[in-house]
């Protein structure tokens, strides 16, 4: 599955588009702390799919639901729904390992 470290969507204060900077081209606002936000969403994304890989869906749910919280994707979205399909499909314990 494709998950890129996804760039949060735009500047919170003028809306101009992310362009890679830690600064906005257009207003000059600080975009650290989003970066950051964006780059915890995506380690949270990496442990959900640990998670499920190890057969703990539940663990995998809640780390791809609260990456979702912090900074939604397209691909996060995508994660939560097979996270949530994996839990209500087989809500037993953990899967053997074949
Ligand atoms: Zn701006």
């Amino acid at each position: 599955m494709k998950d890129d470290l996804a760039s949060p969507h735009g500047c919170p204060v003028c809306r101009a588009r992310f362009r890679g900077s830690s600064q906005c081209s257009r207003c000059g606002a600080d975009l650290t702390a989003l970066l950051l936000l964006a780059a915890h969403a995506y380690v949270m994304r990496l442990a959900a799919r640990q998670s499920l890989r190890q057969g703990d869906r539940q663990a995998a749910l809640a780390s791809a639901q609260a990456a979702q919280r912090l900074h939604s994707t397209a691909e996060g979205r995508l994660l939560s729904v097979i996270c949530t399909i994996a839990v209500n499909e087989y809500p037993g314990r953990p899967q053997e390992p074949a």
